[in-house]
């Protein structure tokens, strides 16, 4: 059998997101349809701020939300708008990679977390592994054969050809900067000091190697600037992987079983 050999590997590739420099246009929602002609969601109002999208999705692998803060003083001066573009975070030790039996979720030349569409079988394992609740199966009626698993794949047809994948060309403000994760780890923390000076002191990185966000699922190639803390945001403080919490649940059952069967002894056995 003629196998061809894997690509060699490349400089890491992500996303660095500054969330502080979000307008919320939606530009890199519509740009990652457009490019990946993934269908449109149906314009519904989901009652929660200008955010009609709702979540991220088989169909929907950019989601800019929109989180509206008032302080509890009422003071209208203190009211602020959270803008934030979502995204699958490519994550160094990704738990839907760990979780897929086929080998259809692979590791790119670029680091980055990539679905074999020809190989996924739509068991659905990769779903719940995901702490982000991001890749998802596609609709029964969808243009992809039914239930395969989708999400974002950083553009990897684009980076093939040196592009700039499509979110980051779109997005007007460069809230979404695309480059060599390490280069873009040092942007980070140079903007992060820059926005605390300013007085942004609850300006936060996610995603980072020293972030404690990555004690588990390692560094993301997809990483945040915050406003606010990440549960502000929907993120995790601390994404688990499914392998190391499996202990701990297998625990657990383990103390639920004893503890019904002891007091079945205690109720049945009380009765001769
Ligand atoms: S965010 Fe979820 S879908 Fe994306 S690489 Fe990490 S585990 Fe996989
Ligand atoms: S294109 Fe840029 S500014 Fe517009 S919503 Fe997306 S991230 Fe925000």
């Amino acid at each position: 059998m003629n196998v061809e050999p894997p690509p060699p590997p490349k400089r890491a590739k992500g996303f660095f997101t500054d969330t502080s420099l979000c307008i919320g246009c939606k530009a890199c929602e519509v740009a990652c349809k457009q490019w990946n002609q993934l269908p449109a969601d149906g314009f519904k109002m989901t009652g929660n701020s200008y955010d009609n999208t709702g979540t991220l999705g088989a169909t929907t692998w950019r989601h800019v939300q929109f989180i509206e803060q008032a302080k509890a003083n009422g003071s209208r001066q203190d009211q602020r708008w959270l803008m934030m573009s979502d995204v699958c975070k490519h994550c160094a030790n990704a738990a839907c990679l760990e979780a897929c039996p086929t080998g259809a979720l692979i590791r790119t030349e670029y680091g980055t977390v990539y679905v074999q569409q020809d190989i996924c079988n739509g068991c659905g394992f990769c779903v719940p592994a995901c702490p982000f609740g991001v890749i998802d199966r596609a609709p029964k009626h969808g243009q992809f054969e039914a239930g395969t698993a989708h999400k974002c794949t950083l553009c990897y047809d684009r980076l093939k050809d040196d592009l700039t994948p499509a979110c980051a060309k779109s997005c007007p403000t460069a809230s979404i900067q695309f480059g060599d994760v390490e280069e873009l780890q040092e942007r980070a923390r140079r903007r992060l000091g820059e926005l605390r000076a300013r007085g942004e002191t609850k300006a936060e990185l996610y995603g980072m190697p020293e972030g404690k966000e990555a004690a588990e699922v390692g560094p993301l190639h997809a990483f945040f600037l915050l406003l606010d803390k990440p549960q502000t945001y929907n993120l995790p403080e601390v994404p688990r992987l499914p392998r190391k919490t499996m202990a701990e649940r297998y625990g657990w059952s383990a103390a639920v079983g004893a503890g019904f069967a002891l007091v079945a002894a205690l109720v049945f056995g009380g009765r001769r």
